[in-house]
């Protein structure tokens, strides 16, 4: 049932996007009619214009929907977006993922498919498997396994190409779908930095694999369908491309110009060599293109005047990719019974061509000997072509096929040199080394892809040694560093143990020291009051028994003075002289009572010492006093120096003043003189004239006016007095004030001049006190020398008394024992009781000494205890703070071991878990690496719903004997579906 269709081609146009329309480019496309758009003038024909304001479901609509129901057919479809970057390919083929009104074909074909399955015969049973890849560099890249970047295309055993190795999901809900689109284009982010830049120079491609059963029929249908958003068709220049960059550009318009070849050939109906093979796109493209697949092709273009050129060369692709006729087929497995009614067939047609083929032989034969075949005997080739293709069914001889056969034919027949067996041969060695060529391809592929997973692999093993090895070191470092704290603190901790240890041993002993010097000094201190108690006895019987031998030492003077007496009788009597004892006695007593002096002296000296070491002080002290007074009075001597200074300087401008005054009174005085002068000369005058009035007494009236005269005068002289004495008075006051005031100078001076000779005096004396004091404390402080050296020398005299005591001591010993032994001796029936008394003294004196012995070494361990004590005691506080402190140390160290062990645990979790990461890891690659062996095919059957239980197990119905691992229909829970 194979059919000739033509590709179909849409044209969909973008609206001019913000930038075009800010940048006031023009809408250059123009629609004449619905299915042709014009630009320049130039009209081009498409199966459907798509308008700008077309929604996207309308597009879906016309440009794919149709090629669902093909695909779930049986047929193979494809779908491409050609057009320049930015013209809406992607737009067109994806749209908006996730939005129903604005997502693209791919998206809707999905679910699509999925609807269509569910309303389909609920016999069928579906395999949905999709792959997703993109061609880059003429390099397929699997999407959904990044570690395939370089798979080679081979043919199946129909001779159709495909991808080999490339990751194949099986799905059973568009969800799945979409989660494997979303997947792939996730790890197409992650392969590339410049997604745009990427995706305009990469061809991706989505493939959706149908395969269908009939379960009752066994009728095995199955459907490829393409979904291809192609690398921006822009010549080169245009993006300005450079270097590698413009490498990767020629190269994609390698595939693409390829693909312009591959579309050419087929419009120029040359479909003997088909340049497939020129680029990994047309290979895979090979059934879409003139091939048996139904292709929609969307040719996009931007509308702007910018892009009218490319816009052109796209419209023109599109043009011509029209013309090109794909001839399609079901994809049909047969069971064995359709197998041989099909051989049948091939074989009435074989026995229906061989009578042909004689046919054509004989005529051959007839126009080789050279006759002439008459028109109407001629063999009618085309009709016999057409008879033999009416029952062609099957892809392999398909009418194109027989069409190119019977053409070779007529093309053999018609004078060529190339005879049948070489043709056939070529063709066979040409498909060989097409294989060969696979192969090699293959081989390349796969070694590419081998050495690219070792590198990668490679990469990442040497990453993850360095990686591993930076740990182990860091690791052992770590470890090092831990074992060494460890160690030093294990040294450290065991120096502070055996120094603790030490410590609290030596804290014991002392301890136990001290308490045993503790009781021994309680002991002691009983003994000694003990002792003390019984020395104080002893002492009292001492000072008792000292009396009573004074006593009796008395009796016995007295007894030895009469008995000498007696003797000094007897001796007188006989005639001898024995008076020798006295002095020594008396010696002895004088001696002892210069002691005594001497002591009483020492106590007076030492009385007197003090004294006068109080009264220097009390000296000093006064001294102090005086010095201080002496700064005052300076002081004060400076003051009134100040004082009497400034009074003399007035003193001296008051005398000056009295100067003047003085000069004055006597210019007054002198004028008083002189005017007492005139007065006396007008007086002479008057005289004279009173003898000249008595010798001229005629003259009367002259008398007269001189008597007048001489009264004017003697006013005028008397106001003239007045004045003066008034004057004179004033003057006498002033001088008297002045006076005054001198005199008051003078007193203050005076009285001044006594205070400054006052304190002079004082200053003097306090200068004397103090020299005297000086000397006096000189003096003092010489006698405070001479006294010490005086108690010292008295000392020393002290000592030899003492010395001299003993030796007296000793020398009354030896005379009382002298004495004893003469009174022995002489008295020889004087009672026994002194005796006894004498020795009992000494036996007590002994004793006493011994115990004073006692005493003071006792006294001496005492002291000697006292001081270790308080040196324990002062040791204590240091060495508890030293105990503190290294327990502090031995804690903190602690802390430091259990971090540090922690530390090492958290390491060793970590790198542990890194390398459970590592294994799952590498786990993880070697599962993938299988490849899609451990994919596991997923049912679909009609009738269910998507989100009902995956119908993965149960009972097959009405099937007996049938294998239990195929797909099984779950009769019992699937939802029949009433579409069919
Ligand atoms: P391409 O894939 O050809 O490089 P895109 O599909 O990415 O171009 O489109 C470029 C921009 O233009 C996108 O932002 C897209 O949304 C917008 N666009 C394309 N076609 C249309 C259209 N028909 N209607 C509205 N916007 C469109
Ligand atoms: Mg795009």
């Amino acid at each position: 049932m194979a059919n000739e269709c033509n590709i179909k081609v849409v044209c969909r146009v973008r609206p001019l996007n913000p930038t075009e329309e800010k940048a006031g480019s023009k809408f250059v496309l123009k629609f004449p009619t619905d299915d042709s758009v014009s630009i320049g003038g130039k009209v081009f024909a498409f199966d459907k214009i798509l308008k700008p304001n077309v929604s996207q479901e309308y597009v879906y609509n016309v440009a794919a929907k149709p090629i669902v129901a093909d695909v779930l057919g049986g047929y193979n479809g494809t779908i491409f977006a050609y057009g320049q970057t930015a013209s809406g390919k992607t737009h067109t083929m994806e749209g908006v993922m996730g939005d129903s009104n604005l997502s693209g074909i791919i998206p809707r074909i999905i679910a699509d498919i999925f609807n269509y399955i569910y309303g389909m015969d609920e016999n069928l049973e579906f395999h949905i498997k999709v792959s997703y890849f993109e061609i880059y560099m003429d390099k397929i890249r699997d999407l959904l396994d990044i570690t395939k970047t370089n798979l080679a295309v081979h043919e199946d055993k129909n001779k159709t190409p495909y991808v080999k190795g490339c990751t194949e999901r099986f799905v059973s809900s568009p969800e799945e779908v979409m989660d494997t689109i979303e997947d792939g284009k996730a790890n197409r982010h992650v392969a590339v930095t410049n997604m745009n830049e990427h995706s305009s120079r990469s061809h991706s491609v989505f493939l959706i694999h149908v395969k269908q059963e009939n379960v009752e029929t066994e009728k095995k249908l199955h459907g490829k369908l393409y979904l291809v958003d192609l690398a921006g068709s822009e010549k080169v220049s245009k993006t300005g491309a450079e270097g590698a960059v413009l490498d990767e550009a020629k190269n994609i318009n390698k595939s693409l110009s390829a693909l312009g070849n591959v579309i050419s050939a087929l419009a120029d109906g040359n479909k003997s060599h088909v340049p497939y093979r020129d680029s990994k796109l047309t290979r895979i493209l090979q059934e879409s293109l003139g091939g048996n697949a139904r292709t929609t092709m969307v040719i996009c273009c931007s509308p702007a005047s910018y892009n009218e050129s490319e816009t052109k060369s796209t419209l023109l692709f599109g043009q011509r990719a029209k013309t090109i006729k794909n001839v399609v087929t079901v994809n049909e497995e047969l069971t064995a019974d359709e197998w041989k009614r099909r051989y049948e067939r091939e074989k009435e047609r074989n026995a229906k061509l061989k009578t042909i083929i004689e046919k054509l032989q004989a005529e051959l034969c007839m126009w080789r000997s050279g006759k002439e075949v008459p028109v109407d005997e001629q063999f009618e080739l085309k009709a016999a072509a057409a008879a033999v293709s009416v029952e062609a069914e099957t892809p392999g001889t398909g009418p194109a096929n027989i069409a190119n056969m019977l053409g070779s034919l007529s093309g053999s027949l018609t004078g060529s040199t190339i005879t049948e067996n070489e043709r056939t041969q070529w063709e066979s060695e040409k498909m060989k080394i097409y294989q060969q060529l696979d192969d090699k391809d293959e081989e390349i592929n796969s070694q590419a892809q081998l050495i690219e997973k070792l590198k990668e692999q490679m990469l990442e093993q040497e990453e993850l040694i360095v990686q591993s090895r930076r740990e182990y070191d860091n690791l052992t470092a770590e470890m090092a560093r831990i074992q060494g704290d460890n160690e030093s603190a294990k040294d450290e901790v065991k120096e502070v143990l055996q120094a603790l240890e030490e410590l609290a041993m030596n804290y014991d002993q002392k301890s136990q020291e001290v308490e045993n010097k503790n009781k021994d000094i309680d002991m002691l201190t009983d003994e000694l009051s003990q002792k003390l108690s019984s020395l104080n006895s002893v002492q009292a019987d001492l000072d008792a028994l000292r009396d009573s031998s004074a006593h009796q030492k008395k009796r016995v003077m007295e007894m030895m003075i009469s008995l000498l007496k007696d003797l000094g009788d007897i001796g007188t009597v006989i005639g001898g002289n024995t008076a020798e004892s006295k002095p020594s006695l008396g010696g002895s007593e004088k001696i002892e009572e210069d002691f005594t002096l001497a002591r009483l002296y020492i106590s007076k000296m030492k009385s007197e010492v003090k004294t006068l070491v109080t009264r220097l002080h009390s000296i000093e002290t006064n001294q102090e006093d005086t010095s201080k007074k002496l700064g005052q009075a300076e002081k004060e001597l400076s003051d009134c120096k100040l004082t009497i200074q400034q009074h003399e300087a007035k003193i001296s401008t008051l005398t000056e003043t009295i100067h003047d005054i003085d000069s004055k009174k006597r210019k007054l005085e002198e004028s008083v003189d002189y005017l007492n002068e005139e007065v006396a000369k007008l007086r002479v005058q008057e005289q004279m004239h009173a003898t000249v009035l008595s010798q001229q007494k005629e003259e009367s009236d002259k008398l007269q006016s001189e008597v007048e005269m001489k009264q004017t005068l003697e006013s005028q002289m008397e106001m003239h007095r007045e004045q003066h004495q008034k004057q004179l008075s004033a003057l006498r006051e002033e001088i008297a004030s002045k006076q005054g005031v001198i005199d008051n100078l003078k007193e203050t001076n005076q009285k001044l001049s006594l205070a400054l000779e006052k304190l002079q005096a004082d200053y003097d004396k306090l200068k004397s006190e103090e020299t005297e004091k000086t000397s006096k404390l000189a003096e003092l402080s010489l006698q405070i020398d001479r006294r010490q050296q005086a108690a010292q020398d008295l000392k020393g005299l002290e000592e030899t008394v003492a010395k001299e005591l003993q030796t007296l001591h000793n020398l009354r010993k030896l005379f009382v024992q002298d004495l004893q032994n003469r009174v022995k001796k002489s008295v020889k029936e004087k009672d026994d009781d002194n005796d006894e008394d004498s020795v009992g003294s000494a036996a007590q004196k002994q004793k006493i000494s011994f115990l004073e012995n006692n005493l003071e070494q006792l006294t001496k361990v005492h002291k000697q205890l006292v001081r270790d004590n308080a040196d324990l005691r002062c040791e204590l506080p240091k060495l508890e703070k030293r105990l503190r402190a290294t327990m502090e140390r031995v804690k903190s160290l602690e802390t430091a071991l259990k971090e540090a062990k922690e530390g090492a645990m958290r390491d060793r979790k970590r790198y542990q878990i890194e390398v459970d990461r590592i294994k799952e890891a590498v786990r993880q690659r070697n599962l993938a690496r299988r490849g899609h062996a451990a994919q596991i095919a997923k049912t679909i059957r009609p009738g269910q719903h998507p989100g009902s239980p995956a119908a993965s197990s149960g009972i097959r119905g009405g099937g007996g004997g049938m294998s239990q691992n195929g797909p099984i229909k779950p009769e019992s829970i699937a939802i029949k579906s009433d579409g069919h």
